[in-house]
């Protein structure tokens, strides 16, 4: 089954991963460059269970090879066995499959090692940095953390992408991506210290995470376990 995955395929078997089949039962464009595919789980979800901005990885074929990539479960339904996943499109395999998929298309998957960490206080603000491959992660975040209030600064995508922010507490700044890390030193430190117990939330390339996450961590001296920073894509 895990046939020509290489190294990655083995450490992750090796670290006990499971396998699963999703089957597409929904294709929607919710703009021309995102699309939401609807799946049965292939029993992940009653092997796995679910938690805030859950993610799986799958093994798109390219030029005969699977190409290991991430998704975001998006409204996981563990008693039906379903979920979506939203992709931002761009070049690339993950994306390439995304487009052309359709009812009845499966695709193969390696849960492994994904979690969740309530953050403990409640956060009094969320402060999120994210694009449109974490839309789906920052959608499920708020979700999961109640009322609190957050800030967003978001870089990329039209203006149709599916924001589930509620207007009454969630100030969605969008930032052009050449501007965002200025924008987020700039606007960040005022609100930090605003608030008695804030949580930080990076999610975009690599580059601009490692770059946020450090800023956030050394100079602001926000602690460890207030700031979750990973990097989703990497820029080439
Ligand atoms: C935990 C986690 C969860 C994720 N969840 C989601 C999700 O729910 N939805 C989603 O769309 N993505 C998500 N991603 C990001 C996704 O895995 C990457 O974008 C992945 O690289 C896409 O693979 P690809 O084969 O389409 O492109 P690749 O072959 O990886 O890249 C091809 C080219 O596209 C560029 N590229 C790759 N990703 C992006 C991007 N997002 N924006 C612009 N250019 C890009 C690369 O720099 C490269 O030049 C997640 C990543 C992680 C780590």
């Amino acid at each position: 089954m895990a046939q020509g995955r290489g190294w990655e395929g083995a450490v992750l078997r090796l670290m006990r991963a499971k396998d699963f089949t999703f089957t597409v039962t929904r294709a929607e464009d919710v703009t021309p460059e995102y699309r939401r595919l609807r799946f049965t789980d292939g029993g992940l979800l009653a092997a796995t269970g679910t938690h805030p901005t859950m993610w799986v990885r799958m093994w798109f074929p390219q030029a005969g090879k699977p190409h290991q990539r991430a998704y975001t479960l998006v409204d996981p339904d563990p008693a039906a066995g379903t979920f979506s996943l939203e992709f931002a499109l761009h070049e690339g395999a993950a994306s390439d499959w995304a487009r052309a998929a359709r009812p009845g298309d499966t695709i193969e998957a390696t849960v492994q090692g994904t979690g969740f960490e309530e953050p403990s206080p409640a956060p009094s603000h969320v402060l999120a940095v994210g694009d449109p491959a974490s839309l789906p992660a920052i959608n499920s975040l708020l979700g999961a953390l109640g009322t609190a209030p957050a800030t967003v600064w978001f870089e990329g995508g039209g203006a149709d992408l599916p924001f589930r922010t509620d207007p009454a507490r969630h100030d969605l700044r969008r930032v052009p991506r050449a501007e965002l890390v200025d924008r987020v030193k700039s606007e960040l430190p005022a609100l930090l210290a605003a608030t008695p117990a804030p949580y930080v939330w990076i999610a975009c390339d690599t580059r601009t995470t490692r770059t946020l996450g450090a800023y956030v961590r050394k100079e602001l001296d926000v602690p460890k376990d207030r700031v979750h920073a990973l990097g989703y894509w990497r820029e080439t």
